[in-house]
């Protein structure tokens, strides 16, 4: 066989497909073909096919991991309004959203303010950039982790689901403060929160500030252990500030023109 034979390409795309190299088997032909023109040496072409491969699989082990998360969809910290969060620095979010500062650690991030502050907003965007940036994220509504693990524990399960909760570097456990005031149904919280301590990492968004969640759980030496747990290894935000539902709508109701701060919309309210 000399350089120029043409190989059997039908032979070839099934030795890819056992070797499991769908990008190779995709830009070959099209790779091989400049790269015969431009006369690159062999090793750069195997090169450049096995780049490709790699950055493909990135590609697909990110989309994987997109699907699985459950984020709410279009919450980027792109469209999130930091103005409207004055309290929020936009540095240090955007340093969160890295993850290595505090994932490794299994550090938390707690985030309190009433309803229409946008917590779910920027958890689920700080949730989408770790994605990106390689980290395994799951957001959930509370209520329905609850119910989850209630039944898990019904079956007897309950440490093993909370053990295969361990593959997310980050959990998102959306509004605390609803779930179900009954006690049993809150102690799986208590037990997640305990088997994570400063090994994986919790996102808590929350309308009640920690005095209040005597009010929310019924076991108050539950709930302290919880807070002290939560707490240790925390970046807290207080997102004490009026509703962007709320300011939004009233914007739009005075219309275009003067640009609407903060301080004419509290006047007026
Ligand atoms: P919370 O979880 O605090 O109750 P949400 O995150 O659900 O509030 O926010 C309510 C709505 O307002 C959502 O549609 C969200 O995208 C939007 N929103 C809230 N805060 C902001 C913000 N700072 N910038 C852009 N959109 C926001
Ligand atoms: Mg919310």
């Amino acid at each position: 066989m000399t350089a120029t034979d043409p190989i059997d390409a039908g032979r070839l795309s099934l030795a890819l497909n056992d070797l499991r190299l769908p990008a190779i088997k995709l830009v070959w032909p099209e790779l091989a073909a400049r790269a015969d023109k431009e006369g690159w040496p062999a090793a750069r072409f195997l090169a450049a096919l096995a780049e490709h491969e790699i950055a493909e699989r990135a590609n697909r082990r990110i989309q994987r991991h997109l699907e699985e998360a459950r984020l709410p969809p279009g919450k980027t910290l792109d469209s999130f309004d930091f103005e409207a969060v004055p309290m929020l620095s936009k540095a240090q979010i955007m340093a969160l959203a890295a993850g290595d500062s505090w994932l490794e650690k299994g550090a938390n991030l707690l985030a309190f303010g009433p309803p229409g502050t946008g917590k779910s907003h920027l958890a689920a965007a700080l949730g989408l950039a770790l994605i990106e940036n390689g980290w395994r994220v799951l957001f959930t509504r509370t209520t329905d982790l609850v119910q989850k693990l209630q039944a898990a524990r019904r079956d007897l399960q309950l440490e093993a689901a909370i053990a295969k909760l361990d593959k997310y570097h980050l959990l998102i456990l959306d509004d605390i403060a609803y779930v179900t005031k009954d006690q049993a149904e809150t102690s799986v919280i208590f037990e997640l929160i305990a088997a994570r301590y400063e090994r994986r990492s919790l996102l808590i968004t929350s309308n009640q500030p920690f005095g209040e969640w005597h009010r929310i759980f019924p076991d108050q030496v539950m709930t302290l252990a919880a807070v002290d747990r939560l707490v240790h290894h925390a970046t807290i935000f207080e997102m004490n500030v009026e509703s962007y539902r709320r300011r939004t709508a009233v914007e739009r109701k005075r219309g275009p023109g003067r640009p609407p701060t903060r301080a004419t919309i509290n006047t007026s309210s």
